[in-house]
């Protein structure tokens, strides 16, 4: 469940999209193959991580230096080849069984991500406009540097019952229920 309270402080970490140079064209979800909380790689390759207690870090790079054609280094890499006008948004963990995913911080990470499309306008049912790092491969064929190697996100601990393919499109169904009561909320 969403409160209204949450959003609010929520809406001082995103942007509007009449301040970005450009619209976001697509949300990439990661997990960060590190630990609990964001360490400075994770900030540095993401513009949002989401912590393990649920709290929303900020990355390095704002959303605006992805709302582009990107060269050189100055956003944020977080998909090869799909950087231009995508935003990566990464759950902390995955570094070890202690670092997990949890239920909470994938829900709470969810409704922040419904957020986003809430105020991009964004369909979080639509695949080109959400989806998971493995499914830039599996779904896009967008090779980049090594998105055929990556697994994020591939499966949910407290989800045993999806299997590989079943989480892009959960994650979706989860984020388009979760847009849904923001909308109420606005
Ligand atoms: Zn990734």
């Amino acid at each position: 469940v969403v409160t209204k309270d949450q959003v609010n402080a929520w809406r001082s970490l995103v942007p509007t999209l009449a301040s970005l140079p450009a619209a976001p064209k697509r949300i990439v979800l990661h997990w960060t193959g590190g630990g609990s909380s964001a360490n400075a790689t994770d900030k540095a390759h993401y513009h949002f991580i989401v912590n393990q207690d649920g709290t929303i870090v900020k990355g390095v790079w704002p959303v605006g230096s992805n709302m582009r054609r990107v060269n050189g280094t100055s956003y944020a890499q977080h998909t090869g080849g799909f950087n231009s006008f995508s935003i990566g948004v990464s759950f902390a963990g995955m570094n070890s069984p202690a670092t997990v995913l949890t239920e909470r911080q994938v829900m709470t990470g969810l409704a922040f991500v419904a957020l986003l499309c809430v105020t991009y306008k964004l369909d979080p049912t639509n695949t080109a406009q959400l989806f998971t790092h493995m499914e830039a491969w599996t779904l896009h064929k967008v090779k980049g540097t090594q998105n055929d190697t990556k697994s994020d996100i591939d499966r949910l601990k407290f989800r045993p019952e999806l299997g590989k393919a079943d989480v892009g499109p959960w994650l979706r169904k989860q984020t388009s229920a979760l847009a849904a009561e923001i909308r109420g909320l606005l």
